[in-house]
């Protein structure tokens, strides 16, 4: 690590973090960011200079954090939020078991029912946080402008190699202030749109994946989507997929490097006819082999009608892609002909039957595609049904639970997730569904 002094601010580089996104080692931080050491927090910084993480807060909130996305989103991670168990027995309430992460990641918009009440990110550390972050972007602006000598923390003289990355780092810093951010958002969101929830497996890499929209909108209409978005339902050609690709490797520049992980949007990519176009060339443009991060993730959402209709050579071709891993979330949302039929979820039981079963054949015989599920849980349905047809359909692989909004509260979800997580066999996780965005 190299950490250098200027005036009440120290910048350290190649203080690299967790290559795998586990936020439970010894290093709590991820990937490979610029630190910049001011007032009481430690700010985290993308390799383009643009604010993505803060961390200081006071005891006893001194394991929680707040995260930036690049569609310009505060997230709250909170390590020790307890949603509150209430005699569901054998509950443990802790984020690992219910999310499969160890941090809760609150957005304020679009939480799980357990997080309702949540009020990190109006809380007065938060603010005084940001109020630190404007402080700092003024900071960096009179450095460009003293422009004093730079000393290392153990008081040596800078190498001149050193001191160009750190004037180099601080211009583009000075720039990123909160409007410039907002700024870059709205440029990614000009390029491919908004995706109104991301695939729920984007949360093994941190919600941190670039969008590629090969496709917009999504051939249903189901009753209760609140994703959908406006678009209606196209398809993108290879012309445009070069522009979003070309377009997005600038804006995200010399961040490529933090990122192994793409989504392709929108709701039923798996539709679209250039995946394979789609998937090389990404792949290649945002460099995804040679990234800090272990691996590399294709990552799209697939109606099971859409999945259901894939022949065999349509898995093979997926196979061959040069991405490490491809996850495909499919929503079945209900087992059972009334309960579709209460959502408006214009499919049988007997075709959310075969897509799972079709699904975990896929598990079992592929290292490299991985299917995983989505259920509704809402108060009247009946989680026995979703026991039943994985158990019926032999489906193994990941479940994810979405409570119905304004349907579901906290202590259902709780004794829902429980009443199927403990019913099901060890290769069946389950995991309720963390809403991000982009
Ligand atoms: S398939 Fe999914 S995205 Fe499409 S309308 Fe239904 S719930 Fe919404």
């Amino acid at each position: 690590m190299i950490s250098m002094c200027a005036g009440d601010i120290t910048v350290q580089f190649d203080r690299n973090g967790s290559r795998t996104f586990k936020k439970t080692g010894l290093i709590d931080w991820v990937g490979k960011p610029i630190m910049v050491l001011f007032d009481s927090f430690k700010f985290n910084f993308d390799l383009e200079g643009r604010i993505q993480r803060i961390d200081g807060f006071p005891s006893p909130q001194s394991w929680d954090w707040i995260q930036r996305t690049m569609a310009n989103d505060w997230i709250y991670y909170d390590r020790v939020w307890v949603p509150g168990a209430l005699g569901v027995p054998g509950a443990l309430s802790v984020p690992a078991e219910l999310i499969g992460d160890s941090a809760w990641a609150v957005n304020g918009r679009a939480d799980l029912p357990a997080l309702h009440g949540h009020d990190g990110l109006q809380r007065p550390y938060v603010r005084a946080a940001f109020d630190a972050f404007d402080r700092l972007i003024h900071a960096f602006r009179n450095l460009l402008v003293r422009m004093p000598e730079l000393r290392y923390e153990s008081g040596e003289a800078v190498q001149d190699e050193d001191v160009r990355r750190c004037w180099e780092f601080l211009g583009k810093a000075a720039r990123n202030d909160r409007r410039q951010l907002q700024k870059t958002a709205d440029r990614l969101h000009e390029i491919h749109g908004q995706m109104m929830v991301l695939p729920p497996d984007a949360i093994r890499v941190d919600y941190r994946v670039i969008l590629v929209k090969v496709m917009d909108g999504c051939i249903n209409a189901c009753g209760f989507c609140s994703v959908r978005g406006k678009a209606e339902f196209a398809v993108r050609n290879r012309e445009d997929i070069d522009r979003q690709i070309a377009a997005l490797a600038e804006v995200y520049g010399a961040d490529l490097y933090n990122y192994n992980s793409v989504v392709f949007g929108e709701c039923d990519a798996l539709a679209a006819p250039e995946i394979e176009y789609a998937a090389k060339r990404a792949f290649e443009g945002f460099h995804c082999g040679e990234s800090y991060h272990t691996g590399s993730n294709l990552l799209l959402f697939s109606t099971n009608q859409s999945f259901l209709d894939q022949p065999d050579s349509a898995f093979e071709m997926l196979e061959g892609l040069p991405f490490e891993k491809i996850y495909i979330n499919v929503g079945w949302e209900a087992a059972t002909d009334e309960a579709l039929s209460r959502l408006g979820k214009q499919q049988t039981a007997a075709e959310v039957f075969s897509g799972m079963g079709k699904a975990g054949t896929i598990n079992r015989n592929s290292r490299k595609i991985k299917i995983s599920g989505n259920f509704i849980l809402a108060a009247g349905f009946e989680c026995e049904s979703i026991v039943n047809a994985i158990q019926n359909t032999r489906y193994c692989g990941q479940l994810y639970l979405s409570p119905l909004q304004g349907k579901s509260n906290r202590e259902q979800t709780l004794k829902d997730f429980y009443a199927i997580r403990n019913e099901v066999s060890t290769d069946v996780r389950v995991h309720l569904y963390t809403m991000q965005r982009m």
